[in-house]
């Protein structure tokens, strides 16, 4: 990028807001995958304003600059890595909470609003965004937008996809698109707002999002059952799904996550073959009883080798730890991990827990099954150290007989983390020639100069 560019988008930022120090490239040139490398980028900017993020983008489409927009960085496939140099958009300085409506349910927040801290927010006013990814405390709403963020709650809330109501893009020209706010629900022309929900930053770069907004649970009680065999667990949740008990969460944690967390993160787990971990919400302690009651026997059809339960603040939280700090303990063990996120139907659950781990003995990879198993999202953390000669490539292999699992039994391939580079070949396999030919048009269509996210989705 010649000096004169890189100073006018200096300009519009402020220098203490540009950066083309190498040890900042350097630092984002990654983000939370480890695998597959992209490039550095030329230069980094933070804008604090939808002025100066239009400003920006209008320069790069003028001179054929690609953008990467970045928020927290807890892309776990790439999405937000740049791989032909250019600009790397950090959207982190533009987090204001612009409105909170309580008539309303409501919420506008800028882009670079942390998913925690908005939530720790909206509790003096008793509501919550409840989709909760496990990277909740550095994600933020315009990154779980742009990749249909959710977690341990979907189940129950459903994911971010379904609570925005309103959204403002930078297009790649520049010109800003501004899409609803005040409707909760609309039948009004095509839907633009979910079409750059799960866009990674290939459309356009978000700037403002409205959300929709619960009310807190007035009760919450959590339970963690333990199990003789994944798949006793793994159909434990699907009946329970299916007989209608929809806890607000229900994690699965197979032998070796349990294993790994006693030894390394020391805490006191039994020895068991898999466990749950549920939280049940209601308006008061009879409702969550009933559900974890229906649950129960449940569990004891499916020969549960004995439940706890909590609710107590710091018990639940204690009883939560091996689920929450796992991600964290198992990138110690190995430094670069491939996570997986298929979806597979609910009734197919024990079918692909009992898959994953043939996959792990023919591979030779030590993987750990994990997960909201609730709705069918089936997490594995295939365990590498890319400085090991071999281990990436049969951790490579393993992760793609899984994803190839999961199109077989009728999922996706992710349910959670989007494609970004990690999973690019495998688009056409799940959508199709026309589902990708299509997607491309679409991309054209906004993006005719191709300067937006180039290289994520699908191969251009
Ligand atoms: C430990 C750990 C646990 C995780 N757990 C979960 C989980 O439970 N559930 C889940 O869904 N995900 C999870 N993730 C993945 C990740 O946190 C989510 O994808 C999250 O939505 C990314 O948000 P971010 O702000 O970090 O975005 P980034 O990582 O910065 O970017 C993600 C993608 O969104 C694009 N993007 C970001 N901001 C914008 C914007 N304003 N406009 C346009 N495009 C934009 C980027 O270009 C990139 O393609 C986890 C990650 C880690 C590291």
């Amino acid at each position: 990028m010649d000096r004169e560019i890189i100073d006018q988008l200096t300009a519009i930022v402020g220098a203490d807001n540009a950066s083309t120090n190498p040890v900042d490239l350097v630092c984002y040139s990654v983000d939370c995958y480890a695998i597959k490398k992209g490039s550095m980028p030329d230069i980094v900017l933070r804008p604090n304003s939808v002025a100066e993020v239009q400003g920006i983008v209008r320069m790069a489409d003028k001179h054929l600059i690609p953008v990467v927009p970045r928020a927290g960085g807890s892309c776990l496939t790439g999405g937000c890595v740049p791989t032909r140099g250019g600009i790397v958009l950090d959207l982190q300085r533009m987090n204001r909470i612009i409105e909170v409506s309580k008539e309303n349910l409501t919420v506008t927040v800028e882009a670079g609003v942390v998913f925690a801290q908005l939530n720790t927010y909206l509790q003096r006013y008793g509501l919550f965004f409840p989709p909760d990814p496990a990277s909740g405390e550095i994600c933020t709403i315009g990154g779980m937008v742009a990749a249909n963020a959710s977690g341990m709650r979907a189940v129950k809330y459903g994911v971010t996809g379904d609570y925005i109501i309103g959204l403002k893009v930078v297009l790649p020209d520049g010109r800003l698109l501004d899409m609803g706010g005040g409707a909760r629900k609309s039948a009004s022309g095509y839907d633009l707002i979910h079409l750059f929900n799960r866009s990674e930053g290939t459309l356009g770069v978000i700037v403002e999002i409205t959300l929709k907004l619960r009310s807190l649970p007035r009760f919450i009680m959590s339970a963690v059952a333990k199990f003789h065999s994944p798949e006793d667990a793994g159909r434990t949740v699907a009946r329970t799904i299916a007989a209608g008990v929809i806890p607000a969460a229900i994690e699965i944690l197979d032998e070796v996550a349990l294993q790994v967390m006693r030894e390394e993160a020391h805490l006191p787990l039994p020895e068991a073959a898999a466990m749950l971990f549920l939280e049940f919400h209601g308006d008061d302690r009879s409702e969550a009883q009933k559900a974890l009651n229906k649950f129960r026997k449940i569990a004891d059809e499916e020969k549960c080798a004995g439940i706890e339960i909590a609710t107590d603040p710091v018990e639940m939280e204690r009883m939560w730890a091996a689920r929450r700090r796992l991600f964290a303990t198992f990138t110690r063990l190995k430094p670069s991990p491939i996570a997986t996120d298929i979806v597979v139907p609910l009734s197919k659950i024990p079918e692909a827990i009992r898959e994953i781990q043939e996959i792990a003995r023919k591979n030779d990879v030590k993987i750990t099954t994990y997960g909201h198993a609730g709705d069918g999202n089936v997490h594995s953390l295939l365990l590498a150290d890319l400085r090991i000669p071999g281990e990436s490539d049969r951790a490579h292999k393993a992760h793609d007989d899984i994803n190839w699992m999961a199109l077989r039994l009728g999922g996706t391939i992710t349910g959670e983390h989007g494609i970004g580079l990690e999973k690019r070949e495998m688009t056409k396999d799940e959508h199709g020639e026309v589902g990708v030919d299509i997607m491309k048009r679409i991309k054209k269509a906004i993006d005719p100069k191709g300067i937006m996210n180039p290289d994520k989705i699908f191969e251009v």
